[in-house]
């Protein structure tokens, strides 16, 4: 059996890693090996260990040549795991990045020449319920959500795809749409787990 590598991504508050662990759950279940990475979590570290500790919701707001420095670094580490793993491997991370100055591109050309991914995953739900969730979320503490108005959220999922677009192009890699509606998150995590079948 080949190993395969998804990067799954969406806009923040749509479900990534709550639909990426079920899917983890939900093949451990099967006994099919998969491990899922978290992008951010690799950033995370990265300013831990040199000195300069950051939420992870505030990486966003660094300057873009320090947050693209960052995301080498942290593409180089889950590059170097991906390639020491025996199991199929999901990234869990962002198509797009809204930084205080555009949109940054989460998979650039020499991302994804790393990452050599199999399937390009985009989770997707409505806008109002990416937006209660992120009110949900900020309101619990959990996370330093950005809490936008409609039409940015749905800016944010349309220019989604047409970059999801070009990682498709640039990899040769399909986009795979995996809807995650409130409460769909085993749905979401059976579908996603379809990939790695055959
Ligand atoms: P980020 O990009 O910021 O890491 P994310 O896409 O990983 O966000 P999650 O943290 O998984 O998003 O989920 C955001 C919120 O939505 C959480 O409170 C989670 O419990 C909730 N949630 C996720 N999926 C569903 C679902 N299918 N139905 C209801 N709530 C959900
Ligand atoms: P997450 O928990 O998925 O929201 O990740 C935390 C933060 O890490 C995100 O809000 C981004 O600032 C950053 N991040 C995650 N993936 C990438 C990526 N591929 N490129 C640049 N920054 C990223
Ligand atoms: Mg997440």
């Amino acid at each position: 059996m080949a190993r395969k590598v998804a990067i799954v991504t969406g806009i923040p508050g749509v479900g990534k890693t709550t639909v990426c662990k079920e899917t983890e759950a939900l093949a451990a279940q099967e006994g099919i090996k998969l491990k899922v990475l978290n992008f951010g979590d690799v950033m995370v570290e990265i300013m831990e260990r040199s000195g300069r500790p950051l939420h992870r919701d505030r990486l966003r707001k660094m300057d873009i040549s320090s947050q693209k420095v960052i995301q080498a670094q942290a593409a180089a580490k889950l590059a170097k795991a991906i390639e020491s793993a025996d199991e199929h491997v999901i990234i869990d991370t962002h198509m797009i990045i809204r930084t205080g100055t555009g949109y940054l591109p989460g998979l650039p050309k020499h991302v994804l020449d790393v990452l050599k991914p199999d399937f390009l995953v985009l989770i997707e739900t409505d806008p109002e319920e990416i937006a209660a969730r992120r009110t949900k979320d900020l309101a619990a503490g959990e996370r330093l959500r950005d809490v936008r108005v409609m039409e940015e959220l749905k800016e944010e999922l349309e220019f989604s795809r047409m970059v999801a677009s070009a990682c498709s192009v640039l990899t040769g890699a399909p986009v795979v749409i995996i809807k995650n509606p409130t409460g769909g998150q085993k749905e979401a995590a059976k579908a996603l787990l379809e990939l790695f079948r055959g």
